[in-house]
């Protein structure tokens, strides 16, 4: 069994509440962070830790910290991403609907660590019901002395307050999301300045996901050295994956991050093999917005070493063959699958959320999706399979945001894997939208 560091009391009846939370170790962290630590020492262990973004850019999070400025008589803030609205992932709604007072537990720690006296928990909105459930947990939390003014006799004041998204996939991008929080559309800025300079209100900030802010508990807890030996290389500590498409349990997983992608799709106590026992045909690993790996790809990598679940593994050759951990949103597809209707369904999905405010991301997901649609519904040219690669090359490192890679990207992906499948829905359009797909990608 993998051993766990953030749901390993998720199972625990009445965990969502401080009491049986803070008997079971509960705000143990807290206490040793805000009584025998002090800000700096727990900057020191979260960079020991290695821990990396979790939101699916992996960007070293001790590192973030560190770029906060500090001027003085400015306020600092911590913005927690919950905003979780990549395709294929929901580990962070795991995370706050069972166990909410860890990342509440969470957010003290990394407030405290960056000197902000306000912490921002800003989640979309479609997860109607779980606003609810922070609330009540910051309420005992408060209620029991662990926010407000000076937390536990520390000397140290932090509120925290939970703002809801109104459904725009773009407000999860960490700019967009501050102007949304201020109260306007969600655009995304030009960065630099990073939040870390210049962030919500013009002060500096640190936008920190779910996952990440909750991951500081366990590394106060035992330690940056005891944290990196749950990983390999600089893939540390422990991930949450959520695991979906045709397997037998689909659910939101914690793994070491030294288990091959192999043993994570057919061990029993992952995701127990492919549904009805097809075979494998491909995978998004890390949400929809990084590229999909057909099946010989997954499990070993173009060098013909096994594929593991870390972040270096799974980008290994690139976008040439390789792909990325991402948000972890593992998407697994059998041979049954349609390629091509899968990347006609993001492509819409990603001309529909695309702010508007850049033409190459604008106009080109419409584009793509116009010609994928004519490629899937039988109308499609062998031309325009060229076309589509032109398009998402124009669109990729043109835009404001990494809306625009997101989008290009898959398609990259799945004409470069299985362009097969594109020529072969432009020479049978008939039959195109009936038939099932076992081509040769084993
Ligand atoms: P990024 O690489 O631009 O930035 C990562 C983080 O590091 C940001 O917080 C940024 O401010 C900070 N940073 C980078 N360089 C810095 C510097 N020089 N100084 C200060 N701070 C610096 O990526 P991103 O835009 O934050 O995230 C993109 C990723 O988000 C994608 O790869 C995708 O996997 C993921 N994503 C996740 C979801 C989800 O629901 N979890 C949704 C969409 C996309
Ligand atoms: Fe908006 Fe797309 Fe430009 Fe991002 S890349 S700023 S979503 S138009």
């Amino acid at each position: 069994m993998g051993r766990k560091l953030l749901l390993d009391k998720a199972h625990i009846e009445g965990i969502r509440y401080y009491d049986t939370y803070r008997s079971n170790g509960g705000y143990a962290a807290a206490e040793k962070a805000l009584k025998t630590m002090g800000p700096e020492a727990v900057v020191e262990e979260v960079k020991k830790s290695g821990l990396r973004g979790r939101g699916g850019a992996g960007f070293p999070t001790g590192l973030k910290w560190s770029f906060i400025a500090k001027p003085e008589g400015v306020p600092r803030y911590l913005v927690c991403n919950a905003d979780e609205s990549e395709p294929g992932t929901f580990k962070d709604r795991y995370l706050m609907e069972f166990i909410p007072h860890l990342l509440i537990e969470g957010l003290l720690i990394s407030s405290f660590a960056l000197g902000a006296n306000s912490a921002y928990i800003y989640i979309r909105g479609e997860y109607a019901w779980i606003p609810d459930i922070l609330e009540q947990a910051i309420a005992e939390a408060k209620n029991k002395g662990w926010l407000g003014k000076n937390i536990q006799g520390t000397g140290f004041d932090l509120e925290i307050y939970v703002q809801r998204g109104a459904g725009a996939y773009i407000c999860g991008e960490e700019t967009a999301l501050l102007e949304s929080l201020e109260g306007k559309r969600g655009n995304p800025r030009i960065k630099p300045p990073f939040p870390a300079v210049k962030g919500l209100w013009g002060c500096p900030t640190v936008v920190n996901n779910v996952e990440t802010i909750a991951a500081v508990v366990p590394i106060v807890n035992i330690g940056g050295d005891e944290y990196i030996k749950f990983g390999i290389g600089k893939s540390t500590g422990t991930k949450l994956i959520s695991a979906c498409g045709n397997i037998n349990k689909p659910g939101v997983y914690e793994i070491e991050m030294n288990i091959s992608v192999e043993e994570f799709i057919y061990s029993d106590e992952y995701c127990g093999g492919i549904k009805g026992g097809k075979r494998l045909k491909a995978c998004i690993p890390g949400g929809s917005s990084v590229p999909v790996l057909p099946a010989n790809l997954l499990l070993k990598t173009a060098k013909g070493e096994t594929r593991m679940m870390t972040y270096e593994s799974l980008n290994d050759g690139g976008f040439a063959t390789g792909s990325m951990l991402g948000s972890g949103g593992f998407i697994v597809m059998d041979e049954d699958q349609c390629i091509v209707r899968n990347t006609l369904t993001f492509a819409r999905f990603y001309h529909h959320e695309s702010c508007g405010q850049c033409s190459p991301c604008r106009e080109g997901t419409g584009w793509m999706k116009k010609v994928l649609h004519n490629i899937e519904y039988g109308k499609g040219k062998m031309s325009d399979i060229d076309l589509l690669w032109d398009i998402q090359r124009k669109i990729e490192g043109n835009t404001i945001c990494p809306l625009g890679d997101a989008a290009a990207w898959p398609v990259a992906a799945a004409i470069r894997h299985f362009r097969d499948e594109f020529e072969w829905h432009v020479k049978h359009p008939d039959e195109a939208l009936t038939r099932n797909f076992g081509l040769a990608h084993y």
